[in-house]
């Protein structure tokens, strides 16, 4: 799988008077996990669904290996997205869920079989094909979301709080199951969250948005040990 850059510059973007991200300049590299942290409210979201192609920014450039997807449809960036509540059809087998996007693309029936059957196996659920997802574990659901991402092939990956909905414990077991996969994808991944401690466990890098500015970048140890600001030191340090 070839592994992408995906690149801002100079973002913003309002809603009517509301500026909600304000000048977002940031550069992932190929392959990189990229942990992006804030409260509630600062824009992470929005970001995600720019990048995704949902929202539209009114000023600024968005590159994926130095070109401009900007006017480029969702459909055709081919780009993964999970999220929080793990919006999985509850009427279809897992197998059909996984399979939904490969059937919208007319794959051949082989194919999805091959693609299927490899995406559920790399989230640890072979054998869950003919469930539904309300007879599944939370956790389980969410690996579910994971594999129908990961079995189109997207060209990055982004987690909007993909693991805020599970306990604790649950937690911890599936961040390292994420750093896994991703690792073994080698797929650029942008992972939003709102726990310092899940983003220093997993990400490479790590930036810190707070009302729609990114307050400071870099790698997870060096905004915990020189934070730039009060609110990068309080929201990645001890203080926390
Ligand atoms: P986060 O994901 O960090 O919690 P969001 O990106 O969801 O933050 O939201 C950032 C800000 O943008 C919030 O103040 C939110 O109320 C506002 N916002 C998000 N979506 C819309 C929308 N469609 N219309 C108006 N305001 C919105
Ligand atoms: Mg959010």
């Amino acid at each position: 799988m070839n592994k992408v850059s995906l690149e801002a510059r100079h973002i913003s973007l309002s809603y009517g008077t509301t500026e909600v991200l304000r000048d977002i300049n940031l550069k992932i590299e190929p392959g990189e996990f990229f942990a992006l942290l804030g409260p509630s409210g600062s824009g992470k979201s929005t970001l995600l669904r720019l990048i995704a192609g949902f929202s539209q920014h009114q000023r600024g450039e968005l590159l994926v290996d130095g070109q401009d997807i900007t006017r480029i449809p969702p459909h055709a960036r081919n780009i993964g997205m999970v999220f929080q509540s793990y919006a999985l059809w509850p009427h279809m087998t897992v197998w059909d869920n996984v399979a939904f996007g490969l059937v919208e693309r007319r794959e051949t029936r082989d194919a999805i079989r091959r693609k299927v059957g490899a995406a559920l196996e790399l989230v640890g659920l072979g054998d869950y094909g003919k469930r539904r997802p309300g007879q599944l574990s939370g956790g389980q659901q969410q690996r579910v979301a994971l594999a129908r991402t990961i079995v189109i092939e997207p060209r990055l990956l982004l987690l909007d709080e993909p693991l805020s909905n599970l306990d604790k414990n649950l937690r911890v077991q599936m961040r390292d199951e994420l750093k896994h996969l991703q690792r073994k994808l080698g797929l650029t991944t942008i992972f939003v969250t709102h726990d310092q401690e899940e983003a220093m466990t997993t990400a490479d890098r790590m930036a810190v948005l707070d009302k729609g500015v990114l307050q400071q970048t870099g790698p997870a140890t060096s905004l915990f040990d020189f934070p730039v600001n009060r609110f990068v030191a309080g929201f990645v340090g001890t203080a926390n």
